[in-house]
């Protein structure tokens, strides 16, 4: 079984570039075996390391949010997402890059392209947010969704779809892919991005304070890569003063890079690279310190009523 869910994730994969890159999806499947300039991986070597690749979110021009006391989100995830970077080689299981360099703006459109170029196994996009209720403090993750689930997630999408260059909005982009295959591809991964953020949570929620309902889906355009599971972590308001001055701190970012690590191990021990997933809105519910995440469904609908909606 693992054989042929790795081959078909890798077909999926190989379309879905193909897709993406405005090639020719009949061309690409007419083409006899071994004249493909992108040979199918038939498994994962033995030791393969995923490839994670973190996306610290603004950066250069782009600081982002600004906190009660003035820091830069800019400055508060670059670190953040370096000290995840360590704690992942350190494992001696993972390759990791980074979609920025220190201070470096990388328009949304280059940040999903590098990922996609260095065949990234996983992607995690590293925020911090700014919530006009000032009391409202906690950890979230979110995961992509076709319409912002509701009216505080959408504000939030608008706010870190801003493409201050080029302005440019890859979540507006044309999605019509023309094929059922990059349908399953984008179903697969949406379902994989689903259990990484779940796993995340279960990481972080034992070390830190979840935002009630912490796990959301939202239209960022850095969660778009077609074949790509990903994941957005905005690790707590820089609006509240208290959580400021916590984010502030590099213990603190240490401990959110550790909780992060667990979360990113503990998604590749239930999805190894090359396999699919099983249902992962029938698993374990999240559990927080400050709230109770229970199921997370994947349609606005479900969510309507309840959830973010408690974000004021
Ligand atoms: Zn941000």
């Amino acid at each position: 079984m693992r054989d042929i869910a790795c081959g078909r994730r890798d077909v999926l994969r190989l379309l879905a570039g193909c897709v993406a890159t405005g090639l020719n999806f009949k061309a690409a499947l007419a083409q006899p075996p071994g004249r493909g300039k992108a040979p199918l991986r038939v498994r994962p070597p033995p030791r393969y390391r995923p490839m994670i690749v973190l996306d610290p979110g603004h950066g250069g021009i782009d600081p982002g949010a600004i906190g009660w006391d003035g820091v830069y989100e800019k400055n508060i995830v670059y670190p953040t997402a370096q000290y995840v970077s360590r704690q992942l080689i350190a494992t001696h299981r993972f390759r990791v890059a980074m979609t920025r360099g220190p201070d470096e703006y990388v328009a949304l459109r280059e940040r999903v392209a590098r990922a996609r170029a260095l065949h990234a196994d996983l992607f995690l996009a590293i925020h911090a947010d700014a919530l006009p209720n000032p009391a409202m403090q906690g950890l979230s993750v979110f995961t992509l969704s076709a319409k912002a689930s509701d009216r505080e997630a959408a504000a939030l999408a608008e706010s870190e779809n801003k493409d201050v260059v080029e302005g440019v909005r890859l979540s507006r982009e044309p999605r019509e892919v023309g094929a059922v295959l990059i349908d399953l591809a984008r179903r697969q991964t949406d379902n994989l991005s689903i259990a990484f953020a779940r796993e995340l949570l279960v990481a972080l929620g034992q070390d830190v304070a979840l935002l009630e309902n912490p796990q959301r889906s939202a239209d960022f355009a850095v969660l778009t890569a077609p074949d790509i599971p990903s994941a957005l972590v905005e690790l707590g308001c820089l609006s509240n003063p208290a959580e400021e001055r916590r984010l502030r701190q590099p213990a603190y970012q240490q401990r959110l890079a550790r909780g992060i690590a667990r979360g990113i191990e503990a998604y590749f021990v239930i999805s190894p690279p090359g396999e699919s997933t099983s249902d992962p809105v029938s698993s374990t519910p999240v559990e927080s310190g400050r709230s109770s995440g229970g199921r997370c469904p994947r349609d606005d609908k479900s969510r309507r009523g309840h959830g973010c909606a408690s974000i004021r």
